[in-house]
């Protein structure tokens, strides 16, 4: 039988330079449990070091973690890719991580904090996460379906570092899994003003930088079980899983 679970699928850590330093991956899981989250994504800025704590966080609190990343294109746009598990995504990060020049400076961008199940700092990434990498939109949509992941544009309303900021448009021949509407502006209010989101399978999501925004808006899918292969048929809209977003 289906039901309805609610999903915030774009969420970062303290990972992200941008992140909150209280945004630990046991205290993100335990603040989306709270707020009767049933599904996350951990995607942080072009890593997924801090996933697999989450992930792990996640099957004690009975919240779905999607091991995920926030891809910055060479075009300085945004992407969301999504796995079943953690291998691919690490290995998605390697990938990206040969591909990313620059080193953080965390006076000005911030710290990027690694940090264990049980609220443990394990290191600090030196790398330029808030960069971009040296992938094209193409090739990054190759590589994440290459790992049998999903890849979803995101935050595409807005001014920056969206698709849409980047190209003016969504090139009609790629394939992407589906969109991400900022918490910005209501799904309907979006579709208005860009017609051409409507081809898509549309998602929203807090983009969460502080504790306090998780779940601020949500998408709902329509599932057997809250698992990565039945949101996979949400995005396709098969075998009756699908998704939707609550209309203002
Ligand atoms: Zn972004
Ligand atoms: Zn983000």
């Amino acid at each position: 039988m289906l039901r309805c679970f609610q999903a915030d699928l774009h969420i970062h850590t303290c990972l992200s330079p941008c992140g909150d330093l209280l945004m630990s991956p046991k205290r993100v899981v335990e603040e989306a449990a709270r707020k009767k989250l049933d599904i996350i994504a951990i995607s942080d800025h072009n890593s997924a070091e801090n996933v697999a704590a989450a992930v792990r966080v996640g099957q004690d609190n009975d919240v779905t973690v999607i091991p995920a990343m926030e891809v910055t294109t060479v075009e300085e746009a945004h992407f969301i890719a999504f796995f079943d598990r953690p291998d691919p995504v690490l290995d998605l990060q390697n990938l990206i991580y040969e591909n990313l020049p620059g080193k953080n400076d965390p006076t000005v961008f911030g710290e990027q904090i690694v940090v264990n199940e049980l609220d443990e700092v394990e290191g600090y990434n030196d790398r330029l996460l808030i960069g971009a990498c040296g992938l094209s939109i193409n090739k990054l949509i190759e590589e994440i379906h290459k790992r049998g992941g999903l890849i979803v544009a995101a935050h595409v309303d807005r001014q920056a570092f969206s698709i849409i900021s980047q190209l003016g448009f969504i090139p009609p021949d790629i394939e992407l899994d589906g969109l991400e509407i900022s918490a910005r502006i209501p799904p309907g209010k979006a579709v208005e003003l860009f017609p051409e989101f409507k081809k898509y399978p549309l998602i929203t999501s807090s983009d969460a930088h502080y504790l306090q925004d998780i779940g601020k808006v949500r998408t709902s899918f329509m599932l057997q079980e809250p698992t990565f292969g039945e949101l996979r048929q949400a995005f396709a809209n098969t075998n009756s899983r699908r998704l939707f977003v609550e209309e203002v």
